[in-house]
């Protein structure tokens, strides 16, 4: 299952693009192409133990 911190759009406050990309609520960023499989949980990845930004505010979250 995918982070539950990714979306994706074509646009925030300081670029648009033609296209939907992969983008991290929890940073409120665009996501690099190489961390958006960590995002989507691809090949063997998982977001919970390979993004330090998940957890961090995943244990914000917990408190
Ligand atoms: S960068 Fe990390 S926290 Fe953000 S959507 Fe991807 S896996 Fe989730």
């Amino acid at each position: 299952m995918a982070c539950p911190y990714l979306e994706y759009r074509d646009a925030d406050g300081d670029a648009s693009f033609d296209h939907e990309r992969a983008y991290c609520t929890a940073t409120a960023s665009f996501v690099q192409p190489m961390r958006a499989d960590i995002c989507n949980d691809r090949y063997d990845l998982d977001h919970e133990p390979h993004c330090e930004i998940y957890r961090a505010h995943a244990e914000v979250g917990d408190s």
